[in-house]
């Protein structure tokens, strides 16, 4: 993977977590310059110490060289404050799924940074329409970059358009995420965009199917498994998501779609409240304490 001369050269991230920490490494690797910001020092930390294991590993199966590893890593620079992104040819941010919270961030930015640069959100859900309100009149440089978690194993960037994105932002990002080695689809802003609009539903409906007794959890999965190819059950990719994460993304179709068919089933829902939120919590559907 190399970037040839391509207009898009600096990259700036917003949030080291566990997407931000992906998108960093693809695009240094990808060998565009990559700036990664996050307010928590723990999270920059978190986040150099799994370039550096994932790196180290990729020499290791012979997938990359020493060379090209050190190249990356020296075109990646981890900051505690803003100010280095601001200088960027795109910005993609990857903080909490909060509107508020990314509108706040986008609003500062669009004030400070320099020069035109594109202005990308990996929001899995949120309106793209609707979060570039908070950037007025750069809103024709406001687009989504759907990721996926593994970032850097995941071959597909979901791009999407919102109202006032231009042609050029879409072919600009689109030709970016491909030199990260990517496969990027275009999709237009709708709650869910295609992806979460046709996984989401069927992960509730295996809810409902083990809520209803048609099923045990892990038969349920089995048959998805076995019978369709699936290289996860839907109950399973439910707690690698987090339940609560598959609630609020229910919500936001049912909002957005005003159609009740998306609300979240009741189990869903009653798992969350009693904490049981899937890996990140020790147990979801399945228990994950051993
Ligand atoms: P995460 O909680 O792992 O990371 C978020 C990071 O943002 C944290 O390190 C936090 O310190 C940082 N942060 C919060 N506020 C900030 C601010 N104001 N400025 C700078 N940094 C700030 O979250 P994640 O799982 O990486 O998700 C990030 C985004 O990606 C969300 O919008 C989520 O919906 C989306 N997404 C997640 C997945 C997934 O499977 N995790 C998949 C696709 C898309």
């Amino acid at each position: 993977m190399s970037n040839p001369d391509h207009a898009i050269k600096k990259v700036g991230i917003i949030g080291s977590g566990q997407m931000g920490a992906g998108i960093a490494q693809i695009s240094a690797v990808g060998g565009f310059e990559t700036v990664v910001f996050d307010l928590s020092k723990d999270a920059l930390d978190r986040c150099t110490a799994l370039h550096n294991k994932l790196l180290s590993r990729a020499v290791e199966k012979g997938r990359m060289s020493q060379e090209d590893v050190d190249a990356a890593k020296g075109r990646i620079t981890y900051a505690n404050n803003m100010e280095p992104i601001l200088d960027v040819d795109i910005i993609i941010e990857a903080v909490v799924e909060n509107a508020d919270v990314k509108k706040q961030i986008f609003s500062q930015l669009v004030k400070e940074v320099k020069g035109n640069p594109i202005l990308a959100t990996n929001t899995s859900s949120i309106s793209i329409t609707d979060l570039a309100t908070s950037v007025g009149d750069a809103a024709d440089r406001f687009i989504g970059m759907h990721l996926f978690n593994p970032v850097p194993i995941m071959k597909l960037v979901e791009v999407i358009n919102g109202l006032a994105t231009s042609k050029q932002t879409t072919t600009r990002t689109i030709a970016m995420a491909q030199a990260m080695g990517k496969v990027a689809v275009p999709a237009n802003d709708r709650a869910g965009f295609v992806s979460n609009r046709i996984l989401m539903p069927m992960i509730n409906e295996a809810f409902y199917t083990w809520m209803e007794g048609v099923a045990e959890p892990e038969h349920i999965d089995d048959i998805m498994k076995l019978g369709m190819a699936h290289p996860m059950g839907p109950l399973r990719l439910a707690d690698f998501i987090g339940l609560d994460t598959c609630v609020h993304i229910m919500q936001v179709m049912a909002d957005g779609l005003n159609n009740p068919r998306y609300l979240a089933c009741p189990l869903l829902k009653q798992l969350v409240t009693a904490g049981r939120l899937g890996n990140k919590s020790g147990r979801g559907v399945f228990d994950y304490s051993k």
